[in-house]
Protein backbone atom coordinates (compact mmCIF):
# COMPACT_ATOMS: atom_id res chain seq x y z
CA UNK A 1 0.00 0.00 0.00
CA UNK A 2 1.06 3.67 -0.80
CA UNK A 3 2.50 5.36 2.06
CA UNK A 4 2.26 8.86 2.99
CA UNK A 5 3.99 11.17 5.23
CA UNK A 6 1.96 14.70 6.35
CA UNK A 7 4.10 17.02 7.47
CA UNK A 8 2.59 19.68 9.70
CA UNK A 9 -1.16 19.47 11.01
CA UNK A 10 -2.58 23.23 10.39
CA UNK A 11 -5.27 23.50 7.45
CA UNK A 12 -2.79 22.47 4.42
CA UNK A 13 -1.66 18.84 6.46
CA UNK A 14 -4.54 18.20 7.20
CA UNK A 15 -6.78 18.96 3.82
CA UNK A 16 -3.97 16.53 2.08
CA UNK A 17 -4.76 14.24 4.72
CA UNK A 18 -8.38 14.34 4.00
CA UNK A 19 -7.67 13.51 0.54
CA UNK A 20 -5.22 11.33 0.39
CA UNK A 21 -7.04 8.80 3.00
CA UNK A 22 -9.53 9.30 0.40
CA UNK A 23 -7.28 7.25 -1.83
CA UNK A 24 -7.16 4.38 0.41
CA UNK A 25 -3.45 5.35 1.29
CA UNK A 26 -2.04 4.74 4.38
CA UNK A 27 -1.26 8.19 5.60
CA UNK A 28 0.44 9.48 8.52
CA UNK A 29 0.58 12.79 9.83
CA UNK A 30 3.51 14.35 12.36
CA UNK A 31 3.05 17.48 14.26
CA UNK A 32 4.86 19.10 16.24
CA UNK A 33 2.22 21.24 18.30
CA UNK A 34 -0.18 18.90 20.88
CA UNK A 35 -2.96 19.79 18.51
CA UNK A 36 -3.81 19.90 15.08
CA UNK A 37 -5.26 22.61 13.46
CA UNK A 38 -2.05 25.25 13.43
CA UNK A 39 -3.10 28.92 12.59
CA UNK A 40 -6.55 28.29 12.30
CA UNK A 41 -7.31 26.52 15.97
CA UNK A 42 -10.17 27.86 18.31
CA UNK A 43 -8.54 28.21 21.81
CA UNK A 44 -10.46 29.57 24.71
CA UNK A 45 -9.41 32.52 26.88
CA UNK A 46 -11.80 32.90 30.19
CA UNK A 47 -14.70 31.60 27.64
CA UNK A 48 -14.32 33.55 24.53
CA UNK A 49 -12.91 31.74 21.48
CA UNK A 50 -10.40 33.13 19.26
CA UNK A 51 -7.80 32.37 17.13
CA UNK A 52 -4.32 33.98 16.25
CA UNK A 53 -5.60 36.94 13.92
CA UNK A 54 -9.02 36.86 12.61
CA UNK A 55 -9.12 33.68 9.63
CA UNK A 56 -12.34 34.12 8.22
CA UNK A 57 -13.25 32.43 5.61
CA UNK A 58 -12.27 34.65 2.07
CA UNK A 59 -13.21 33.17 -1.17
CA UNK A 60 -14.02 33.98 -5.06
CA UNK A 61 -14.62 30.59 -5.48
CA UNK A 62 -17.95 29.35 -4.27
CA UNK A 63 -16.91 25.19 -4.88
CA UNK A 64 -14.22 25.71 -2.01
CA UNK A 65 -16.85 27.20 0.06
CA UNK A 66 -19.42 24.34 -0.51
CA UNK A 67 -16.24 21.93 0.30
CA UNK A 68 -15.73 23.44 3.68
CA UNK A 69 -19.00 24.38 4.17
CA UNK A 70 -20.57 20.11 3.88
CA UNK A 71 -17.88 19.59 7.21
CA UNK A 72 -18.51 22.73 9.12
CA UNK A 73 -21.08 24.81 8.17
CA UNK A 74 -20.47 28.12 7.90
CA UNK A 75 -22.43 31.59 8.15
CA UNK A 76 -22.01 34.34 5.69
CA UNK A 77 -21.06 37.67 6.85
CA UNK A 78 -21.27 39.68 3.85
CA UNK A 79 -21.52 42.93 5.59
CA UNK A 80 -18.01 43.02 7.39
CA UNK A 81 -16.81 46.21 7.71
CA UNK A 82 -12.64 47.26 8.39
CA UNK A 83 -11.29 50.58 9.48
CA UNK A 84 -8.09 52.32 9.37
CA UNK A 85 -7.16 54.12 12.25
CA UNK A 86 -5.34 57.87 10.55
CA UNK A 87 -3.74 59.34 13.78
CA UNK A 88 -2.61 62.57 11.77
CA UNK A 89 -6.22 63.28 10.76
CA UNK A 90 -7.23 62.19 13.06
CA UNK A 91 -10.41 59.39 12.09
CA UNK A 92 -11.29 56.23 11.47
CA UNK A 93 -12.12 55.51 7.58
CA UNK A 94 -13.26 52.32 6.00
CA UNK A 95 -10.69 49.98 4.51
CA UNK A 96 -10.85 48.55 1.81
CA UNK A 97 -10.91 52.46 0.84
CA UNK A 98 -13.91 54.00 0.59
CA UNK A 99 -14.47 57.16 -2.17
CA UNK A 100 -17.27 58.64 0.36
CA UNK A 101 -14.64 58.83 2.90
CA UNK A 102 -12.56 61.15 1.26
CA UNK A 103 -14.89 64.18 2.24
CA UNK A 104 -14.26 63.88 5.85
CA UNK A 105 -10.85 64.29 5.69
CA UNK A 106 -9.50 67.48 6.52
CA UNK A 107 -7.58 67.38 3.32
CA UNK A 108 -10.29 66.71 1.29
CA UNK A 109 -9.48 68.58 -1.43
CA UNK A 110 -5.82 67.69 -2.20
CA UNK A 111 -6.91 64.03 -1.95
CA UNK A 112 -9.96 64.78 -4.73
CA UNK A 113 -6.77 66.65 -6.57
CA UNK A 114 -4.67 63.55 -6.54
CA UNK A 115 -7.54 61.47 -7.42
CA UNK A 116 -8.63 63.37 -10.65
CA UNK A 117 -4.62 62.94 -11.65
CA UNK A 118 -4.64 59.37 -11.85
CA UNK A 119 -3.19 57.57 -14.60
CA UNK A 120 -3.54 53.45 -13.91
CA UNK A 121 -1.62 50.63 -12.61
CA UNK A 122 -0.39 49.52 -15.36
CA UNK A 123 3.88 49.62 -15.43
CA UNK A 124 4.16 49.49 -11.26
CA UNK A 125 6.79 47.71 -10.12
CA UNK A 126 6.03 47.68 -6.54
CA UNK A 127 3.97 48.19 -3.54
CA UNK A 128 4.64 51.77 -3.33
CA UNK A 129 4.36 52.49 -7.03
CA UNK A 130 1.16 50.69 -7.29
CA UNK A 131 -0.95 52.41 -4.57
CA UNK A 132 0.44 55.48 -5.23
CA UNK A 133 -0.81 55.04 -8.97
CA UNK A 134 -4.13 53.69 -7.42
CA UNK A 135 -4.87 56.26 -4.68
CA UNK A 136 -2.64 58.90 -5.26
CA UNK A 137 0.14 59.91 -2.85
CA UNK A 138 -1.79 61.18 0.36
CA UNK A 139 -4.17 58.26 0.74
CA UNK A 140 -0.85 55.85 0.12
CA UNK A 141 0.49 58.04 3.07
CA UNK A 142 -2.67 57.55 5.69
CA UNK A 143 -3.30 53.86 4.81
CA UNK A 144 -0.64 51.81 3.28
CA UNK A 145 3.15 53.52 3.52
CA UNK A 146 3.00 53.48 7.62
CA UNK A 147 0.79 49.87 7.80
CA UNK A 148 2.83 48.11 5.27
CA UNK A 149 6.34 49.47 7.12
CA UNK A 150 5.81 48.57 9.72
CA UNK A 151 3.89 44.82 8.74
CA UNK A 152 6.92 43.80 6.91
CA UNK A 153 9.65 45.56 9.48
CA UNK A 154 11.01 47.11 6.31
CA UNK A 155 12.36 50.97 5.86
CA UNK A 156 10.28 51.44 1.85
CA UNK A 157 7.57 49.27 0.50
CA UNK A 158 9.45 50.17 -2.69
CA UNK A 159 11.13 46.21 -1.58
CA UNK A 160 7.46 44.96 -2.04
CA UNK A 161 7.68 44.00 -5.55
CA UNK A 162 5.82 40.88 -6.10
CA UNK A 163 2.61 42.33 -4.87
CA UNK A 164 -0.26 40.70 -6.05
CA UNK A 165 -1.24 39.13 -3.37
CA UNK A 166 -4.50 40.72 -2.60
CA UNK A 167 -6.47 39.55 -4.92
CA UNK A 168 -9.39 39.78 -3.43
CA UNK A 169 -9.03 43.59 -2.65
CA UNK A 170 -9.66 46.47 -4.51
CA UNK A 171 -7.56 49.51 -3.79
CA UNK A 172 -10.83 52.16 -3.72
CA UNK A 173 -14.07 50.95 -3.65
CA UNK A 174 -16.89 53.22 -4.45
CA UNK A 175 -20.71 52.51 -4.48
CA UNK A 176 -23.41 52.29 -1.41
CA UNK A 177 -21.42 49.25 0.92
CA UNK A 178 -18.84 49.95 2.99
CA UNK A 179 -18.21 46.35 3.46
CA UNK A 180 -14.68 44.85 2.79
CA UNK A 181 -14.54 42.11 -0.09
CA UNK A 182 -17.77 42.53 -1.34
CA UNK A 183 -16.12 40.66 -4.19
CA UNK A 184 -15.92 37.35 -2.57
CA UNK A 185 -17.47 35.27 -0.20
CA UNK A 186 -17.06 35.91 3.24
CA UNK A 187 -17.86 33.40 6.04
CA UNK A 188 -17.19 32.05 9.70
CA UNK A 189 -17.71 28.55 11.12
CA UNK A 190 -21.27 28.87 12.72
CA UNK A 191 -20.11 26.45 15.68
CA UNK A 192 -18.39 27.86 18.57
CA UNK A 193 -15.31 25.90 18.44
CA UNK A 194 -14.62 27.29 14.70
CA UNK A 195 -12.69 24.95 11.94
CA UNK A 196 -11.70 22.56 14.95
CA UNK A 197 -14.34 20.13 13.88
CA UNK A 198 -12.74 19.82 9.81
CA UNK A 199 -9.24 19.04 11.06
CA UNK A 200 -10.81 15.91 13.60
CA UNK A 201 -12.86 14.87 10.25
CA UNK A 202 -9.79 15.26 7.94
CA UNK A 203 -8.07 13.08 9.86
CA UNK A 204 -10.12 10.65 10.85
CA UNK A 205 -8.48 7.90 8.49
CA UNK A 206 -5.22 9.41 9.22
CA UNK A 207 -2.07 8.18 11.85
CA UNK A 208 -1.72 11.40 13.93
CA UNK A 209 1.58 12.01 15.88
CA UNK A 210 1.26 14.90 17.92
CA UNK A 211 4.21 16.72 19.78
CA UNK A 212 6.47 14.75 17.13
CA UNK A 213 9.34 16.66 16.19
CA UNK A 214 11.44 15.50 12.96
CA UNK A 215 15.33 15.17 13.87
CA UNK A 216 16.76 15.22 10.28
CA UNK A 217 15.83 14.82 6.69
CA UNK A 218 17.02 13.09 3.88
CA UNK A 219 14.26 14.21 0.88
CA UNK A 220 16.38 12.57 -1.96
CA UNK A 221 15.50 9.10 -0.62
CA UNK A 222 11.82 10.36 0.86
CA UNK A 223 13.01 9.75 4.52
CA UNK A 224 12.52 11.72 7.69
CA UNK A 225 14.46 10.47 10.96
CA UNK A 226 11.79 10.72 13.97
CA UNK A 227 13.12 9.54 17.73
CA UNK A 228 16.17 8.66 15.90
CA UNK A 229 14.84 6.35 13.23
CA UNK A 230 14.45 6.75 9.71
CA UNK A 231 11.53 6.03 8.03
CA UNK A 232 11.05 6.23 4.33
CA UNK A 233 7.57 7.38 2.53
CA UNK A 234 6.50 6.85 -1.02
CA UNK A 235 4.68 10.47 -0.90
CA UNK A 236 5.53 13.38 1.67
CA UNK A 237 3.39 16.51 1.29
CA UNK A 238 5.16 18.91 3.98
CA UNK A 239 3.52 21.81 4.75
CA UNK A 240 6.77 23.20 6.54
CA UNK A 241 9.22 26.12 4.83
CA UNK A 242 11.19 24.10 2.37
CA UNK A 243 14.35 25.38 3.39
CA UNK A 244 13.50 22.88 6.50
CA UNK A 245 13.30 19.96 3.83
CA UNK A 246 16.33 21.07 1.98
CA UNK A 247 18.82 21.78 5.21
CA UNK A 248 18.99 25.28 4.22
CA UNK A 249 21.42 24.46 0.85
CA UNK A 250 20.46 27.81 -0.90
CA UNK A 251 20.02 29.99 2.14
CA UNK A 252 17.73 31.00 4.22
CA UNK A 253 14.77 32.57 3.67
CA UNK A 254 12.75 35.76 5.07
CA UNK A 255 9.65 35.29 7.20
CA UNK A 256 7.90 37.71 9.54
CA UNK A 257 5.88 36.53 12.30
CA UNK A 258 3.63 38.18 15.13
CA UNK A 259 3.42 38.01 18.35
CA UNK A 260 -0.21 38.21 19.68
CA UNK A 261 -1.69 39.85 22.41
CA UNK A 262 -5.58 39.43 24.31
CA UNK A 263 -7.27 41.40 26.31
CA UNK A 264 -10.73 41.37 28.10
CA UNK A 265 -13.10 44.41 28.27
CA UNK A 266 -15.67 44.40 30.77
CA UNK A 267 -18.14 45.74 27.92
CA UNK A 268 -20.66 43.27 25.89
CA UNK A 269 -19.06 45.22 22.66
CA UNK A 270 -16.38 47.18 21.48
CA UNK A 271 -16.51 47.78 18.46
CA UNK A 272 -19.52 49.43 16.26
CA UNK A 273 -21.98 46.88 15.19
CA UNK A 274 -20.68 46.07 11.15
CA UNK A 275 -16.63 46.30 12.42
CA UNK A 276 -14.81 43.13 12.80
CA UNK A 277 -11.48 44.65 12.98
CA UNK A 278 -9.58 47.79 12.78
CA UNK A 279 -6.35 48.42 10.87
CA UNK A 280 -3.41 51.01 12.86
CA UNK A 281 -1.71 52.76 10.33
CA UNK A 282 0.73 55.13 12.39
CA UNK A 283 3.55 54.41 15.08
CA UNK A 284 1.56 51.99 17.00
CA UNK A 285 3.47 49.18 17.99
CA UNK A 286 0.48 46.62 16.38
CA UNK A 287 -1.25 46.67 13.01
CA UNK A 288 -4.98 45.26 13.54
CA UNK A 289 -7.06 44.41 16.89
CA UNK A 290 -9.70 41.77 16.27
CA UNK A 291 -12.67 41.46 18.13
CA UNK A 292 -13.39 37.68 18.48
CA UNK A 293 -16.86 37.98 19.08
CA UNK A 294 -17.79 39.77 15.49
CA UNK A 295 -16.66 35.93 14.36
CA UNK A 296 -17.83 33.71 16.76
CA UNK A 297 -20.99 35.56 17.71
CA UNK A 298 -21.94 34.43 21.20
CA UNK A 299 -23.67 36.41 23.98
CA UNK A 300 -21.01 37.28 26.87
CA UNK A 301 -21.19 40.16 29.34
CA UNK A 302 -17.51 40.95 28.11
CA UNK A 303 -15.72 40.59 24.92
CA UNK A 304 -11.92 39.57 23.72
CA UNK A 305 -9.86 41.80 21.49
CA UNK A 306 -7.18 40.38 19.72
CA UNK A 307 -3.90 42.18 18.92
CA UNK A 308 -1.28 41.52 16.38
CA UNK A 309 2.01 42.73 16.66
CA UNK A 310 4.90 41.96 13.78
CA UNK A 311 7.77 40.22 15.26
CA UNK A 312 10.60 37.79 14.24
CA UNK A 313 9.65 35.12 16.89
CA UNK A 314 7.80 33.00 14.60
CA UNK A 315 7.45 32.16 10.82
CA UNK A 316 3.92 33.76 9.80
CA UNK A 317 4.04 35.67 6.46
CA UNK A 318 6.65 34.78 3.37
CA UNK A 319 8.06 38.18 1.99
CA UNK A 320 6.06 39.21 -1.00
CA UNK A 321 9.62 40.08 -2.86
CA UNK A 322 11.40 38.79 -5.96
CA UNK A 323 14.60 37.82 -4.48
CA UNK A 324 13.11 36.21 -1.29
CA UNK A 325 10.11 34.25 -3.83
CA UNK A 326 13.20 33.66 -6.38
CA UNK A 327 15.04 31.62 -3.41
CA UNK A 328 11.85 29.86 -2.15
CA UNK A 329 11.60 28.76 -6.11
CA UNK A 330 14.95 27.18 -6.11
CA UNK A 331 14.30 24.82 -3.13
CA UNK A 332 10.79 23.97 -4.57
CA UNK A 333 12.40 22.69 -8.05
CA UNK A 334 14.64 20.71 -6.36
CA UNK A 335 12.57 18.50 -4.53
CA UNK A 336 11.71 14.88 -5.46
CA UNK A 337 8.44 14.69 -7.90
CA UNK A 338 7.08 12.72 -5.20
CA UNK A 339 7.36 15.39 -2.52
CA UNK A 340 4.81 18.20 -2.50
CA UNK A 341 5.21 21.36 -0.48
CA UNK A 342 1.99 23.26 0.58
CA UNK A 343 0.37 25.43 2.40
CA UNK A 344 1.62 28.70 3.36
CA UNK A 345 4.89 27.93 4.66
CA UNK A 346 5.08 25.05 2.48
CA UNK A 347 4.84 27.29 -0.72
CA UNK A 348 6.42 30.52 0.50
CA UNK A 349 3.29 32.39 -0.42
CA UNK A 350 0.69 34.96 0.97
CA UNK A 351 -1.87 32.21 0.70
CA UNK A 352 -5.39 32.00 3.11
CA UNK A 353 -7.68 29.20 3.87
CA UNK A 354 -9.53 28.89 0.61
CA UNK A 355 -6.42 28.58 -1.68
CA UNK A 356 -4.46 26.38 1.00
CA UNK A 357 -7.68 24.24 0.21
CA UNK A 358 -7.38 24.78 -3.77
CA UNK A 359 -3.79 23.67 -3.61
CA UNK A 360 -4.71 20.29 -1.87
CA UNK A 361 -6.97 19.97 -4.68
CA UNK A 362 -4.39 20.66 -7.51
CA UNK A 363 -2.20 17.81 -5.79
CA UNK A 364 -4.81 15.58 -5.62
CA UNK A 365 -5.75 15.79 -9.23
CA UNK A 366 -1.82 15.46 -10.21
CA UNK A 367 -2.11 12.03 -7.47
CA UNK A 368 -5.06 10.81 -9.62
CA UNK A 369 -7.46 11.22 -6.68
CA UNK A 370 -10.74 13.03 -7.67
CA UNK A 371 -11.22 16.08 -6.63
CA UNK A 372 -14.03 16.24 -4.48
CA UNK A 373 -17.83 17.08 -5.81
CA UNK A 374 -20.17 19.12 -3.61
C1 LIG B 1 -2.25 36.49 11.72
C2 LIG B 1 -2.87 35.76 10.55
C3 LIG B 1 -4.18 36.00 10.22
C4 LIG B 1 -4.76 35.32 9.14
N1 LIG B 1 -6.07 35.57 8.82
C5 LIG B 1 -6.63 34.89 7.79
C6 LIG B 1 -7.99 35.13 7.44
O1 LIG B 1 -8.66 35.97 8.03
N2 LIG B 1 -8.52 34.36 6.44
C7 LIG B 1 -7.79 33.42 5.77
O2 LIG B 1 -8.33 32.72 4.87
N3 LIG B 1 -6.51 33.22 6.06
C8 LIG B 1 -5.92 33.93 7.06
N4 LIG B 1 -4.61 33.70 7.36
C9 LIG B 1 -3.89 32.72 6.56
C10 LIG B 1 -4.28 31.31 6.91
O3 LIG B 1 -4.53 31.22 8.29
C11 LIG B 1 -3.17 30.40 6.49
O4 LIG B 1 -3.07 30.47 5.09
C12 LIG B 1 -3.41 28.95 6.89
O5 LIG B 1 -3.71 28.82 8.25
C13 LIG B 1 -2.14 28.20 6.55
O6 LIG B 1 -2.30 26.85 6.86
P1 LIG B 1 -1.00 25.95 6.91
O7 LIG B 1 -1.42 24.61 7.28
O8 LIG B 1 -0.20 26.18 5.69
O9 LIG B 1 -0.13 26.62 8.08
P2 LIG B 1 -0.33 26.66 9.64
O10 LIG B 1 -1.72 26.95 10.02
O11 LIG B 1 0.73 27.60 10.13
O12 LIG B 1 0.01 25.18 10.12
C14 LIG B 1 1.28 24.64 9.96
C15 LIG B 1 1.38 23.51 10.99
O13 LIG B 1 2.57 22.78 10.74
C16 LIG B 1 3.23 22.55 11.96
N5 LIG B 1 4.64 22.38 11.63
C17 LIG B 1 5.48 23.30 11.11
N6 LIG B 1 6.70 22.76 10.90
C18 LIG B 1 6.61 21.45 11.27
C19 LIG B 1 7.53 20.38 11.26
N7 LIG B 1 8.77 20.52 10.83
N8 LIG B 1 7.11 19.17 11.71
C20 LIG B 1 5.84 19.01 12.15
N9 LIG B 1 4.93 20.00 12.19
C21 LIG B 1 5.31 21.21 11.74
C22 LIG B 1 2.92 23.74 12.81
O14 LIG B 1 3.04 23.47 14.20
C23 LIG B 1 1.47 24.03 12.41
O15 LIG B 1 0.55 23.33 13.20
C24 LIG B 1 -4.01 34.39 8.41
C25 LIG B 1 -2.67 34.16 8.74
C26 LIG B 1 -2.10 34.84 9.80
C27 LIG B 1 -0.68 34.56 10.15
Amino acid sequence: MTTVLVIGGGFAGCCAAHLLSKKGWKVTLAETAPFLGGGCKTFFYGGHPYTYGPRHFLTQDERLFDFLNQYVPMRRIPGHEFLTYVERDPGFYHFPIHRDDVALMPDAQQVEQELGQLNGVEGAHNLEEYWIRSVGPTLYSKFIDGYSRKMWQISSNTEIDDFAFSPKGVALKTGPTKAAWTEAVSAYPLKINGYDDYFDIATRDTTVYLRTKIEAYDIAHSRVKINGEWHTYDVIVSTTSPEVLLNGVFGPLRWIGRDFLKIVLPIEHAFPEHVYFLYYANQEPFTRIVEYKKFYQYQAPTTLLGLEIPSFSNKLYPYPVKKDQAIAQRYLDALPENVFSIGRAGSYRYIDVDDIIAQCFEMAAKLDIPVPQV
